[in-house]
């Protein structure tokens, strides 16, 4: 299975090493042409459960793996790490749908991916004697959901770097409280692109090729690899599954799909499903504040040169969505030239523009919307009181997109990405209003709890007295020697 950069066809390489380089040397991503002609038979997945369908679609897009280690992966990954039986269930708000994806260990939808990454990464060094170290910026999700899945995984370790007192109560001790041998976790003084130029630096600067002699090579586990992105196409065809079974739709009958957005990295996947013969009719990509994407669908100009807002939905706090760069690929037909020039514009200059064609051929199926704080308060209000479903600020800006463009007698799957546990505080004071006097994360998960009726994650529950295990805070500049010193430690 060969994929190559979005930026030139000769960078190449086979899933094995896709998945443990994450991005290609050019500073492209890496890309395959064989979507659309995998071969794969949509209505054959029917009768297969979640982990079946997994490993179908990983056996058509790293085919590099043996049946046997992604039989392996899949177990590991989906066995009993998700509280939910169906892994990713659908139910329903109000006359759409939720796919819900934060039954995961960490209560985020990273976790889908997340618990897979690792496992691909552990088999395609399986043998190569080498080792490697995972160095990951986060704004809170990521984070946690890498440690757990990284967590004692041989010949791994990882080191997650948050900033310091900018992440919600629940993340920091979700964080702070991992445990594993094999991991470090680390505040920073500053904000997070603080942290994620420090991380950046530390791959730019000479430590790679230092800990290269010593066997060891860094890697990343961001939204860019393709050993993310894969696991995340599989809960589009398990949404349709889902619909079938229901008897909501019939064969072949094309459906919407409402996906709150900031990377691009989980609506990406349902193009992907798509061009795998999925039945998608429309994705619609829900933005926050930063909505730079919902202009980027109206003109065609991408311009990342604008105010940074700091919103209730900080997971898609984000102006530059790397994985579009795979989409302009696709789009283009394959102009590696076209994609290569547009992002030296954006490194340059922050801005780039593509022609009337392109941006016709991408509206053909991608829609957008976005929604401010203000009104996703109200979209959580409305969820709550007009549906009854309980929903996390991510998902609302979603529900209130969704609410705006959805089309009659067209089915629509909204993508749930986290538990309203992780953003308790958030959820609580737009239903409720603040709680008096200086409450913390767990007095409003109590209260948001008592409330509603709805009851919060395990995980999340038991975080309650956990001892603090990483106090470590540091400056950016810090981050290199930090590696250095970790890598060597939990990889000795
Ligand atoms: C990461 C994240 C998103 C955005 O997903 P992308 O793949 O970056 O577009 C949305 N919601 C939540 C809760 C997230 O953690």
């Amino acid at each position: 299975m060969i994929y190559h950069s979005t930026r030139n066809k000769e960078e190449r390489a086979d899933s094995r090493s896709a998945v443990l380089q994450g991005l290609c040397r050019d500073g492209g991503l890496f890309v395959t042409d064989s979507l659309s002609d995998c071969g794969l038979q949509v209505e054959a997945l029917l009768s297969l459960s979640y982990k079946e369908t997994a490993k179908k679609i990983f056996s058509l897009l790293l085919g590099d793996y043996t049946e046997a280690e992604l039989s392996d992966a899949v177990e590991k990954a989906y066995g009993n790490t998700f509280s939910d039986p169906a892994v990713t269930p659908l139910t329903a708000i109000g006359d759409s749908w939720l796919l819900e994806l934060y039954h995961g260990p960490t209560a985020a939808f990273k976790d889908v991916a997340l618990c897979m990454l690792p496992q691909l990464m552990s088999k395609a060094l399986g043998g190569t004697g080498r080792r490697a170290m995972i160095v990951t910026a986060t704004s809170g999700d990521t984070g946690k959901a890498a440690l757990n899945g990284f967590q004692d995984v041989k010949d791994i370790g990882i080191a997650v770097f948050y900033p310091e007192g900018k992440v919600s109560d629940i993340q920091w001790l979700q964080m702070v409280s991992q445990e594993g041998k094999n991991v470090a976790v680390c505040g920073i003084r500053g904000n997070f692109d603080d942290a994620q130029s420090g991380v950046k630096q530390v791959f730019a600067s000479g430590a790679g090729e230092v800990l290269s002699k010593e066997g060891i090579f860094l890697s990343s586990a961001n939204s860019i690899n393709i050993g993310r992105l894969v696991p995340q196409i599989v809960y589009y065809f398990e949404a349709y599954k889902a619909l079938r079974r229901k008897g909501t739709i019939a064969e072949g009958e094309r459906i919407d799909f409402c996906v709150p957005t900031g990377n691009f990295g989980d609506v990406l996947a349902g193009y992907y499903a798509k061009r795998m013969g999925l039945p998608v009719r429309r994705l619609i990509v829900a933005s926050n504040a930063n909505n730079v994407l919902t202009e980027f669908l109206a003109t065609g100009v991408y311009d990342r040169n604008r105010p940074f807002h700091k919103t209730i939905s900080p997971s898609m706090d984000i102006l530059i969505s790397s994985n579009l760069e795979r989409l302009l690929y696709d789009v283009s037909g394959g102009d590696t030239e076209l994609v290569a020039g547009l992002m030296e514009s954006l490194g340059k200059t922050g801005r780039y523009e593509i022609g009337q064609k392109l941006l016709s051929a991408i509206r053909e199926t991608f829609f957008a919307g976005c929604a401010d704080d203000g009104e996703t308060r109200e979209a959580i209000r409305q969820a709550w009181e007009q549906e009854g479903r309980l929903i996390d600020p991510h998902t609302a800006v979603g529900y209130r997109v969704m609410r705006q463009l959805k089309e009659p007698g067209v089915p629509c799957v909204l993508l749930s990405t986290a538990s309203p546990y992780k953003f308790c505080r958030d959820v609580y004071e737009a239903l409720y209003g603040p709680l008096p006097g200086e409450a913390g994360g767990f007095d409003y998960m109590e209260a948001l709890w008592q409330k509603t009726g709805e009851e919060p994650p395990k995980p999340l529950r038991e975080l309650r007295g956990k001892p603090v295990l990483h106090r470590e805070v540091i400056d950016p500049g810090e981050i290199g020697a930090y590696v250095m010193e970790k890598a060597r430690e939990k990889l000795a």
